[in-house]
């Protein structure tokens, strides 16, 4: 029996609600990886493909696990027919680009599942790694427009905080307008680029930060807003906090130190452990869930699979104040974070799907009865 830090396999499998892990090895082609399908309930099972440096296999496997179950809650919070899933492979250097040999071997994988798990960029990923496994299989998102793919999703995603943003300060304030709040954002890469324009142009006061300095000026010469080096973002006075970076930002010793009324921002898994929503309630700082703030991401992807409409996904998108709203009111109403809020309406959502696991050829749980529109390998 396979065991992760001492415990057996399937006893975290099935304390977690995981349908399937498989282990993937291609000696010839240098791949070592890992599938995990947490929930195929609510249809297939979408996750980003990651090429990281893992130290274990064991290590491999526990980040399968745990980002797999995440994008079913993601999934199932933002109204999605798609599960989770995750697939994480051994590469030492994430810079260092996969040949297609190994891109092929880890296509095959994704197409023996038959569509129960639909590949997409993640962390180290590429398009290019994307347009490779998809010359292998049809079960991968994220492709190049040209080959009926859905391109970068960060603006939709920027969109999508936007719209949660109105949501916290609507419930803190009763008022949506963003017009004259201050927004800090932490990373001014793809989405926290894109979110600085959108805010902006709604009348916010913007300030920005970023690992590499040069890149938050540029884009505060560009909207003229103001910027913060960004050991001194997190600490910056302001209505809104957005991490637009990388993950576990919010621990126990930043939380103290926050001057914000909200956090609202795409970075996945902001907080370092799960428990934090409770120091952050206690600190009186309202924390918008990631995984239903930063949804326009995989919204926009679900679209590839049923004929990609930019209109479609853009209203799609917009829901996310409502679900926002929703969480919000729970919590109040039940007395619990916000963060727990979401995950009990996410968990209710999958289990009220009953046990039923999606089934290929079987799409119309999925597409909601339309066709399902296949992507075709180029090669
Ligand atoms: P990105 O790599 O384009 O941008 C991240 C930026 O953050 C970079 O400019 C980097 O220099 C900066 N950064 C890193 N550490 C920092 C620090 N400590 N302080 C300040 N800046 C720092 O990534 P992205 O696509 O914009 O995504 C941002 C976050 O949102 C990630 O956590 C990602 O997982 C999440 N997310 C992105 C999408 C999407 O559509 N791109 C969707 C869902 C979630």
């Amino acid at each position: 029996m396979a065991t992760v830090r001492g415990r057996a396999l399937t006893d975290l499998m099935t304390q977690r609600g995981h349908e399937q892990v498989v282990f993937v090895a291609d000696t010839n082609a240098g791949l070592r990886a890992v599938i995990a399908v947490h929930s195929t309930a609510l249809g297939p099972a979408l996750g980003g493909v990651r090429f990281w440096h893992y130290e274990s296999d064991a290590d491999a496997l526990a980040d399968a696990l745990r980002l797999s179950e995440a994008m079913s809650l993601k999934a199932a919070m933002a109204g999605l027919p798609q599960g989770g899933a995750k697939a994480v492979v051994r590469w030492d250097d994430p810079d260092r680009p996969r040949p297609q040999v190994l891109l092929d071997a880890l296509g095959r994988a994704i197409d023996d599942l038959g569509g129960r798990y639909l590949a997409a960029e993640d962390v180290g990923a590429t398009p290019a790694d994307m347009n490779g496994l998809a010359r292998v299989t049809p079960w991968v998102t994220g492709v190049d427009e040209a080959m009926g793919g859905s391109g970068d999703p960060s603006p939709l995603t920027a969109y999508g905080v936007v719209c949660a943003m109105r949501a916290v300060v609507t419930d803190l304030d009763g008022d949506p307008s963003m017009a004259g709040r201050h927004v800090v954002i932490q990373g001014t890469g793809h989405v926290g680029s894109h979110l600085a324009r959108l805010l902006v142009d709604e009348g916010a006061r913007v300030t920005v930060a970023d690992l590499f300095p040069g890149r938050a000026e540029r884009l505060a010469r560009e909207l003229g807003v103001g910027v913060v080096s960004h050991p001194d973002v997190l600490e910056t006075p302001c209505d809104v906090l957005a991490p637009c970076a990388l993950g576990g930002v919010l621990d126990a010793t930043t939380i103290p130190r926050l001057q914000c009324r909200a956090v609202v921002g795409s970075a996945n898994n902001q907080l370092s452990t799960s428990y934090l929503d409770v120091l952050l309630m206690r600190r009186g700082v309202l924390y918008a869930p990631d995984f239903v703030v930063n949804a326009g991401g995989i919204i926009n992807i679900a679209e590839e699979f049923v004929g990609y409409d930019r209109e479609h996904a853009h209203t799609h998108t917009a829901a996310i104040a409502t679900t926002t709203a929703r969480v919000l009111a729970y919590a109040r109403e039940h007395d619990v974070t916000p963060l727990r809020a979401a995950e009990f309406l996410a968990r209710r959502r999958i289990a009220e799907a009953g046990q039923g696991r999606w089934q290929p050829g079987d799409p119309a749980a999925w597409t909601n009865g339309e066709p399902l529109r296949r992507l075709r390998p180029s090669a």
